[in-house]
C-alpha cells in the first residue's frame, strides 16, 4: 500500500498565524494602506534582528538586486563574477544593466560560489563578485572579501534564501557592499512579495530608498499623513520597488518567531538527516561549516539516478502522485536558453554545476511542518525507491 495522507504538502507553503491576520486587518482598518509606519516597523525589526548598518524594504529581492546594481554604477561592458546555482533573477539583473554576467563553477558538496574559481575569472572589466548563499548555508565570506580587496570589487550578496544565516558571528547579507532579501511566499519570512537591501553606506541607503519611490523628494506618507504637506521635485528617475504598509503588516510579527521557526526547520533537517542517510542512490545535504549558522532554507538531496534506480525528475513526480511538494535548486542558468543563445555559454563549461543541476531535488522544509509530515516526505521516498 502506498502511503496517503488527506492533504497535499505544498512546497514552501508558509506559517502563517492569527497575529499576522490580525496585523494585516489593522492595517486595512486603519486608512492607510499604503508605504507608511508599518514599513518603517518593518525597516527597524528586520535592521535590529541583523544588525545591520541601513536597510531599505522594497517590493522583491529582485528590486533590491537592481538597486545595489544602479547605485555601484554597472554599466555596459562591466563584468558580474556570480553563480549557475540561482534564481534566474540574480543573473537577470546583471543583463538589465548591459553588464554581463560571467559564471563561476561551484563546490559539488554545498553548491555555493567557488571561492578558489572566483580569481581565475577576474577580468579588468569585473566590477562586482555577486555570491548566492545557497538554501540558507553561507559563502566562504572571508575568502571573496579578501578577492574583493584585492581586486577592488564591490560584493552584492543574494541573501534571499539566508535571512537567519550567519558566518562567525556575522548576519548573511551584511558582509558586503549591499545585501538583498526576499520575502517571497516560499522564503522563510513572507509578505506575499517582498524584499530588503542592507547596506553599511548611509547615502547609497539613502539613494536606495529615493530610487525605490521614482527618485521623488518626498514620499506619499511625508506629503499625505498629518505632517507639512510638501512639494517634491524628481532628484533621479526612480522606480516603483516600495513595500507597502498591507505587505509590511504581515511580515511584521514574523520577525519575532524567526528564531523559533528555523529551531523547527531544523529539527525536520535532523529528522530527513537520520531518516534518508541510508536510502539508496540519495546524498543528504553536506553538514553546516563550523563557525556558521544555516538558515535551513532548503533541504536539498542529490539523487543518483544509476543507485536510486530513478531519475531526479521520475522521483518528482512520483512524490507528487504520493501527495508531496518538492522544487529544483537550481537548473544551472547558463543554460537557460537566453543565456545560451545570448552569451554562447556551452554544455561541460561548468561541470559541477551542470553535475548538481542534474541531481538536485529539495523536499519540503517549513516551520509549518511537523514531525509527522516530514516522516510522511520519507516514506513516500521509501515506498519509491525501495517497497
Ligand atoms: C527568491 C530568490 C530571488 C528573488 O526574490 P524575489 O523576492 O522573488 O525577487 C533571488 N535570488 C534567489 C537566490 C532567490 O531564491
Amino acid at each position: 500500500m502506498p502511503p496517503n495522507r488527506p492533504d497535499f504538502l505544498i512546497f514552501g507553503s508558509p506559517l502563517i498565524l492569527e497575529e499576522d491576520i490580525q496585523e494585516v486587518i489593522d492595517t486595512l482598518k486603519s486608512g492607510w494602506i499604503g508605504s507608511g509606519p508599518k514599513v518603517k516597523y518593518f525597516e527597524e525589526g528586520l535592521k535590529k534582528f541583523l544588525g545591520s548598518d541601513h536597510v531599505v524594504a522594497v517590493n522583491s529581492c529582485t528590486s533590491a538586486l537592481s538597486l545595489a546594481l544602479e547605485i555601484i554604477g554597472l554599466k555596459p561592458g562591466d563584468e558580474v563574477v556570480t553563480t549557475p546555482i540561482t534564481f534566474p533573477a540574480t543573473a537577470n539583473v546583471i543583463v538589465h544593466r548591459g553588464a554581463t554576467p560571467v559564471f563561476v563553477d561551484v563546490d559539488v558538496a554545498t553548491g555555493n560560489l567557488d571561492a578558489e574559481a572566483i580569481e581565475k575569472k577576474i577580468t579588468p572589466k569585473t566590477k562586482v563578485i555577486l555570491p548566492v548563499h545557497l538554501a540558507g548555508r553561507p559563502c566562504d565570506m572571508n575568502k571573496i572579501t579578501a578577492i574583493a580587496q584585492a581586486y577592488k570589487l564591490y560584493v552584492v550578496e543574494d541573501a534571499a534564501h539566508a535571512l537567519e544565516a550567519e558566518y562567525q558571528g556575522l548576519s548573511a547579507g551584511t558582509m558586503g557592499d549591499f545585501g538583498a532579501f526576499s520575502f517571497y511566499p516560499t522564503k522563510s519570512l513572507t509578505t506575499g512579495e517582498g524584499g530588503l537591501l542592507t547596506t553599511k553606506n548611509q547615502a547609497w541607503a539613502h539613494k536606495a530608498r529615493l530610487l525605490s519611490l521614482h527618485g521623488i523628494s518626498a514620499n506619499a506618507w511625508e506629503r499625505y499623513s498629518d505632517s507639512k504637506y510638501r512639494h517634491y521635485e524628481t532628484l533621479f528617475p526612480g522606480y516603483k520597488y516600495n513595500l507597502t504598509d498591507m505587505q509590511a503588516a504581515l511580515g511584521l510579527r514574523q520577525i519575532g518567531r524567526l528564531k523559533k521557526n528555523l529551531q523547527q526547520r531544523i529539527l525536520i533537517w535532523e529528522l530527513y538527516d537520520s531518516l534518508l542517510g541510508e536510502m539508496p542512490g540519495i546524498q543528504t545535504p553536506a553538514k553546516p561549516e563550523p563557525r556558521t549558522v544555516h538558515a535551513r532554507h532548503l533541504y536539498t538531496i542529490y539523487v543518483d539516478e544509476k543507485k536510486a534506480g530513478i531519475s531526479r525528475d521520475q522521483l518528482m513526480i512520483r512524490l507528487q502522485e504520493l501527495k508531496v511538494g518538492t522544487g529544483v535548486h537550481y537548473t544551472a542558468i547558463h543554460l537557460h536558453r537566453f543565456y545560451r543563445e545570448h552569451f554562447g555559454f556551452q554544455e561541460g563549461s561548468l561541470p559541477r554545476a551542470e553535475w548538481i543541476s542534474q541531481r538536485t531535488l529539495s523536499l519540503p522544509l517549513t516551520a509549518k511542518m511537523t514531525r509527522e509530515d516530514a516522516e510522511y516526505v520519507v516514506e513516500a521516498i521509501r515506498f519509491i525507491l525501495v517497497q
